[in-house]
């Protein structure tokens, strides 16, 4: 496995590849969640490249930047025994300037559910994948459907941009109880981490009522709701997937998506149904 962090060595190295290139950008701290997306892409294309960058962008002044988990070394093994060719390690001095050019999220979809609570988010993860993007010139890239708005405005960004890229969308990988994986869950105490299983019991509370034929999106919610309620809820909602309100779940076309507090941890999660 080669390791590169500067942008441009690694633009040189692959100038003249003509083999297909499966891209996994990721914020390190590796877990079974990313190792899947690996393993898609190194099933579906001919080399592999991971990148590790903490985006200092897409966090605000009081969110984790500063203490968000750190494990160079075993994230280097992981990849190395995941079969990843080419790992991107680069710093933020690397990727930012100092007068910068830089993307805004869409009004509507980008300041709903996470854009709300977190107004410039979305500005700081499309413009460092937009940059990754440009870097590696992968044939597809590879998101995880965990984070299904960043999900859904990357597959708008390619869209509108007229990018070349193919954004594939890989699903979430769970605990045997349920939480689903996240780098961010070490931050959880033992009461925290029973406390967060409410969040999937919620999703498949849902699920369970859709399979009902109970499609009301209220009365979904409300269910929901009284599983989350000791905790902080940001939101618990359900749209279809161009991420637009509907009253009636729509089986084979609906999110139903949640993002609480546990403690001082956020945590997110979905279900495609
Ligand atoms: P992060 O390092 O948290 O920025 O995540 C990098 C990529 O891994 C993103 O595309 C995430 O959506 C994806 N990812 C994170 N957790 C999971 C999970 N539990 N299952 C599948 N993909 C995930």
């Amino acid at each position: 496995m080669k390791i590169i962090s500067k942008p441009l060595e690694l633009k040189k190295y692959l100038k003249d590849e003509e083999k297909s290139i499966g891209f996994v950008p990721t914020m390190g701290a590796l877990h079974e969640g990313h190792i899947s997306l690996i393993k898609r892409a190194r099933g579906e294309t001919e080399i592999v490249i991971v990148s590790i960058f903490v985006n200092p962008k897409q966090f605000s002044k009081d969110e984790d930047f500063s203490k968000y988990p750190k494990k160079d070394e075993a994230d280097t093994k992981i990849c190395e025994m995941s079969g990843v060719d080419i790992l991107f390690f680069p710093n933020a001095k690397d990727i930012y300037g100092c007068d910068e050019v830089s993307l805004l999220a869409p009004n509507i979809r980008g300041f709903v559910l996470e854009g709300l609570t977190r107004p410039t988010h979305f500005n700081g993860v499309l413009t460092v994948v937009m940059k990754l993007l440009n870097i590696v010139s992968p044939t597809k890239a590879y998101f995880g459907k965990k984070d299904a708005q960043q999900f859904n405005l990357i597959n708008l960004m390619v869209k509108q941009l007229f990018m070349s890229v193919e954004i594939i969308g890989v699903e979430t990988v769970r605990e045997s109880d349920g939480l689903a994986l996240s780098s961010r869950n070490v931050y959880l105490s033992k009461k925290e981490r029973r406390e967060s299983l409410k969040i999937s019991s919620s999703l498949y509370l849902a699920g369970n009522l859709i399979v009902k034929n109970i499609l009301d999106v209220d009365t979904i919610k409300e269910q929901m709701q009284k599983i989350l309620a000791p905790l902080e809820i940001f939101y618990v909602e359900i749209l279809n997937r161009n991420f637009e309100i509907i009253k009636e779940v729509e089986v084979g076309n609906s999110i139903v998506l949640v993002e609480v507090k546990v403690g001082n941890t956020r945590l997110l999660d979905n279900i495609w149904l």
